[in-house]
């Protein structure tokens, strides 16, 4: 006899970022009886393979570039080195001890946690199998899809001897020479890190220019940047085969812009960031009854993050809202338990106006509307205004040292509310979240002036455009 489900009144599937902060608040602020089932690690991509590991990468990237950067400054010192291994190591044992604290936090808000992977029988019931090969049910009149994304590869000659981006933090000893394909956040995060390290990148994009969902302002700079400082950018580039050499070395075959059948010998490591699939395909969603997906197979959600499924939920990188960051699936996991279990019926996430971030080199920071994007909503009343200078931090430096910084703010209307900002440069990343607040508040480019300026910064330029 099958064994008798458990019940409860919320089950979220996916111990991420969304699935989490929705399962503790549903829980810990009202009461609702909760069980999470994670299959993997929990904090989901963001914590194992995403944000958290990537941000320690880059702060190591980032303090080579300032041993760089020091002896412009008088600083001498002989033999600079980085244990790659070394680093991976306190990196994985960071992350480790996340996991640890996110399962005891799911314990302090009393949330019941199942190790295993669930997939749907009906819309109420899901069925989990669990790490001993067992199987157990569950039932719930809520529940919440948080299953996240996973990473794509091409199908080209020699695929299995590249890796994705989940691979990048599995790499243990500092590759010599290395191919990044994929013009997004993902790739030029990662062939950022990677050049500031010291290995040989070479950078494959398919247009001219990288980043391009961003502002031009952002996608010329960065572009440029990379150039600049010796990334070996491949524009309108392409990989078409990959062989093996033995000893871990690769032959990559290639294009690019025009010129076809190149190759580069003794690649260490092939790495795609050319794309992110919802985590759907042994979910059991036909158990469901036509849930509704986008031509991305991307579960549709409306504005409260209701399915086409009565009391069936999704949120984050897995529904269609656009918005692929982790900050957005806990903001929405949690809207969504207040309405559910807090009776804030009217409460969800607006999808606007949300910052974020590229940790590139330098970092990227953009909220709100493009300046293309604003002229087609707004028409002649979109004004402009921008800057690019070279920030204080490089005065020590020789001119082929020095480092970009871009801003550009684009306002709307006779009021000129700024409805986009967009930032290149060191701190942007840190400067954007305070702005973020006044953008989402409707601030106007004349609030901006009236705060006086905080000297000597590169975030004073935004507040004395002309
Ligand atoms: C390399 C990289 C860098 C990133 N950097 C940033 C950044 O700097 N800032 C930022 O905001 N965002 C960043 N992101 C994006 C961010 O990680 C995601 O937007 C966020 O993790 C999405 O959260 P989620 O809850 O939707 O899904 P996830 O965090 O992916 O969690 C889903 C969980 O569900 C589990 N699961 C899947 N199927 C099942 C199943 N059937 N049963 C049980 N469990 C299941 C998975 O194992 C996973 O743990 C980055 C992503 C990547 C890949």
């Amino acid at each position: 006899m099958a064994p008798t489900p458990k019940e409860c009144d919320y089950l979220v599937i996916g111990g991420g970022s969304g699935g989490l902060a929705s399962g503790r608040r549903a829980s810990a602020m009202y009461g609702a009886k909760t069980i999470a089932i994670e299959s993997k690690r929990l904090g989901g991509t963001c914590v194992n393979v995403g944000c958290v590991p990537k941000k320690v990468t880059w702060n190591a990237a980032a303090i080579a570039e300032t041993f760089k950067d020091s002896k412009a400054y008088g600083f001498n010192y002989d033999n600079l080195s980085f244990d790659w291994n070394t680093f991976k190591t306190k990196r994985d044992a960071y992350v480790k001890r996340l996991n640890g604290i996110y399962e005891r936090n799911l314990g302090n808000d009393k949330v019941e946690y199942i190790h295993g992977f669930a997939s749907f029988v009906d819309k109420n019931t899901v069925e989990v199998k669990l790490d001993d090969g067992g199987k157990e049910q569950v039932k719930a009149k809520h529940v919440l899809i948080a299953v996240g994304g996973h990473p794509t590869l091409p199908n080209i000659p020699g695929k299995e001897l590249c890796i994705d981006s989940d691979g990048f933090f599995d790499i243990d000893q500092q590759p010599k020479k290395v191919a990044v394909v994929g013009a997004g956040y993902i790739g030029v995060e990662m062939s950022g890190m990677l050049h500031a390290l010291g290995t040989e990148t070479h950078f494959f994009i398919r247009g001219d220019k990288v980043l391009r969902s961003f502002d031009p302002i952002i996608q010329d700079t960065v572009t440029k940047e990379y150039e600049r400082v010796g990334v070996n950018l491949h524009k309108q580039g392409q990989i078409t085969k990959v062989e093996d050499l033995g000893n871990g070395k690769k032959r990559v075959t290639y294009t690019e812009a025009g010129k076809e059948n190149l190759v580069l010998e003794d690649v260490d490591v092939v790495l795609f960031a050319v794309g992110r699939s919802p985590e759907i395909e042994k979910l059991g969603l036909e158990n469901l009854g036509g849930v509704k997906l986008d031509e991305r197979k991307h579960i549709v959600v409306d504005d409260f993050q209701n399915t086409s499924i009565d009391n069936v939920y999704a949120l984050g990188d897995v529904c269609n809202k656009g918005f692929e960051l982790t900050p957005v699936a806990i903001a929405a996991g949690r809207r969504l338990s207040d309405r559910i279990f807090g009776g804030q019926k009217d409460s969800r996430l607006e999808y606007e106006n949300i910052p974020s971030v590229v940790f590139a080199h330098p970092e990227v920071g953009s909220v709100g509307l493009t300046e293309p994007e604003a002229r087609e909503k707004y028409g002649d009343s979109v004004k402009v205004y921008k800057t690019s200078f070279t920030a204080m931090y490089y005065a020590m430096m020789e001119p082929e040292h020095k480092g970009p910084t871009a801003m550009k703010v684009v306002c709307e209307g006779p009021n000129e509310r700024v409805v986009g900002l967009h930032l290149v440069g060191q701190g942007v990343g840190e400067m954007l979240q305070g702005f973020g607040v006044a953008v989402r508040m409707g601030a106007t480019k004349a609030d901006f002036d009236r705060c006086v300026a905080i000297h000597p910064t590169s975030a004073e330029e935004l507040v004395t455009l002309k």
